[in-house]
């Protein structure tokens, strides 16, 4: 057991401070990697501030992580010391159920172990995030940053980067595909890119006036203005697909309008309350409303593979661990073009 610095909150009132938290010490299949940099997910902050309940405290965030490997345990065959890897929102699964055996350890019918906010079962403690200094994971939840792409940039497409790039595989967004993406944020904006380099034709649909030129050098190929009533009703029945990537509450039904029949709404976003849906938002249009959680590892892999084919990364502010309270308050107010990335070497 070595302690290790870190960042985290001890109680849903309290803004986040410096702890010293314990790392296991690496196994035979372990890999330790030193942490450079890491992404600050809306799903960070509902987390310290329990807004979906559970959470366990001292908590630590960050499951956009990237670095560099510092040790490899004896049997690890993957990865090499100095290697730059990335861990993302998972840090182990069963194994063994369907999910699992299918790739699809996000949903492991035992409860995958999540990489902060879960039990880590070698040391029976909360697993801690990447709001720290160094990260123990088994090798196979371990993932290659492809070389091309510049390491801070790359961080959020461990969460934000699956979690858009997974539900648009299933839904088999490509050529001849209009897709919407509603909610400019980490997530939304990484759901442009990739959505545009699938070949989709890609409409954004935001709350916020200043994203509309922007969302066009993100790849947008047309832009509504949810506030704006007129676009809404000239935009319904138009597109095949959807993806809400929105972290508050707003009305579901204002968007089901605007698909095709037979198309789908696909939620990523998870405000901390239901989202009514009118019955005739879906029967008429055969429409379907569904959700996705992050990508498999496997999954993830592909999509790291896909944006260094591609060279997509996120739009960062790159920000200091201290002013990670001040982010948190950003991030709530949509203040952030498009993802804060800490650099973990401010870490005090
Ligand atoms: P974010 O950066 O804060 O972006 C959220 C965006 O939602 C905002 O930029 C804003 O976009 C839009 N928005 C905010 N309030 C709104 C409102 N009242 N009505 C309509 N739109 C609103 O958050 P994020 O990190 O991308 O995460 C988004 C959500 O996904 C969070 O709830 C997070 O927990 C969840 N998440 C889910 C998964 C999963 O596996 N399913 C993975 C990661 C994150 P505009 O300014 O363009 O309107
Ligand atoms: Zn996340
Ligand atoms: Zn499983």
């Amino acid at each position: 057991m070595t302690k290790i610095r870190a960042f985290g909150a001890n109680s849903p009132e309290e803004q986040l401070k410096p702890l010293l938290i314990t790392r296991r010490e690496i196994g035979s299949t372990d890999v330790e990697i030193a942490i450079q940099f890491c992404g600050v997910c809306h799903s960070d902050l509902h987390t310290v501030r329990d807004e979906w309940g559970g959470t366990i405290y001292p908590s630590v965030p960050g499951h956009e992580i990237v670095g560099i490997v510092t040790h490899v345990g004896k049997e690890v065959k993957k990865f090499n010391v100095n290697d730059q890897v990335g861990v993302g929102c998972l840090v182990d699964s069963c194994r063994t159920c369907e999910s699992c055996k299918d790739g699809l350890e996000q949903y492991c019918e035992k409860g995958a172990i999540q990489t902060y906010n879960a039990h880590e079962k070698q040391l029976d403690q909360q697993t801690f995030g990447g709001y720290s200094e160094r990260i123990v994971v088994d090798q196979d939840f371990v993932l290659s940053i492809p070389k091309n792409l510049d390491l801070a940039a790359t961080a959020p497409l461990l969460c934000a980067g699956i979690t858009t790039y997974s539900p648009l595989r299933h839904w088999k967004v490509g050529k001849g595909t209009k897709v919407g993406v509603v909610g400019i944020g980490g997530l939304g904006h990484m759901g442009v890119k990739i959505a545009k380099a699938m070949g989709a034709h890609v409409v954004v649909i935001t709350t916020s006036p200043s994203k509309v030129e922007d969302a066009k050098r993100l790849g947008a190929d047309e832009i509504i203005l949810s506030s704006d009533k007129a676009q809404m009703k000239k935009n319904a029945n138009s597109l095949d697909f959807i993806l809400d990537c929105v972290s508050a509450q707003h009305d579901i039904n204002v968007y089901l309008r605007l698909l095709k029949r037979d198309g789908s709404l696909t939620l990523v976003g998870a405000p901390d309350k239901p989202l009514p849906v009118s019955p005739f938002s879906l029967i008429p249009g055969r429409k379907s409303f569904a959700g996705s959680m992050i990508g498999g590892i496997q999954e993830t892999q592909e999509m790291l593979d896909f944006c260094g084919k591609h060279n997509i990364v996120s739009d960062i502010e790159l920000i200091d661990m201290q002013t990670i309270n001040e982010a948190y308050d950003r991030l709530l107010k949509g203040d952030v073009k498009y993802r804060f990335v800490i650099d973990m070497s401010t870490l005090a």
